[in-house]
């Protein structure tokens, strides 16, 4: 395979290129808001149960006092109705006087402890509805904070796109230097190592960090500038600048 010195330094400049969108590819995929919308998600999700769960428990507690006070209201009509036929006057017989009496009195009785429910069912359910507030509010701070951070990302992913789209601008002119063969064998192992090209330098390839073999780069000063010469250790083209040291 063979390409003129030139057209192979235009490998190293696409490599570069190439690095410059892999690494915006990493920024892409690592970004820190991603992790922060994550968990994010998450604890407005589990607020958001909670406070279905609090709405649900003060709802109840509220039918749970208008009970009560209905219960109340039952007891204290009863009491207020007999206390009326005794007022009246007109019952004569003292059993039935008595009777009438003792029933008030329990009435009475039952009234209180009804309204001793009633009391601390309202305690109960004072406590669930601010609980409700507390609630809403987290989960309100935590819809915000997760906006924000959407904010965040997007402003994030624009930038890193504008970027990624300039790059890719410049990669066609790159690439039309370069013959078609050696192009395709570039983008061939880039596929599969990530890179496709790396420098020579100072006998040693850029790609794998690998120092060559006095052989190895005796068979390469050998080959003709325009021959097209790969790594023994990483198969990657190696491309021979004037810092080879050849
Ligand atoms: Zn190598």
């Amino acid at each position: 395979m063979k390409a003129a010195p030139e057209a192979q330094k235009r490998l190293l400049d696409l490599a570069e290129l190439d690095a410059g969108l892999d690494r915006l590819g990493h920024r892409r995929r690592t970004l820190p808001e991603l992790a922060e919308i994550d968990e994010l998600s998450k604890q407005f999700a589990a607020l958001a149960t909670r406070v279905i769960a609090a709405e649900t428990d003060a709802g109840d507690l509220a039918r749970d006092q208008a009970k009560a006070e209905s219960d109340v209201d039952t007891v204290r009509a009863r009491a207020e109705r007999d206390q009326k036929r005794l007022d009246s006057g007109q019952i004569a017989s003292p059993r039935d006087l008595a009777s009438l009496q003792s029933e008030i009195a329990s009435l009475r009785r039952r009234q209180d402890d009804l309204e001793e429910v009633v009391l601390e069912i309202m305690e109960r359910r004072e406590a669930a509805e601010t609980q409700v507030t507390t609630l809403k509010s987290e989960r309100d701070k935590a819809a915000a904070a997760l906006r924000a951070a959407e904010d965040r990302r997007d402003a994030a992913l624009a930038e890193i796109d504008k970027e990624a789209a300039e790059l890719r601008e410049r990669r066609p002119p790159i690439a039309g230097d370069v013959p078609a063969d050696v192009l395709a064998l570039y983008e061939k192992l880039r596929e599969q190592s990530g890179i496709g090209a790396a420098m020579l330098h100072g006998g040693r390839c850029l790609g794998c960090r690998t120092s060559l073999s006095i052989a190895d780069l005796n068979r390469i000063r050998a080959a003709a500038r325009d021959e097209v010469v790969r790594c023994e250790e990483c198969r990657r083209i190696l491309v021979r600048t004037g810092e080879s040291g050849l």
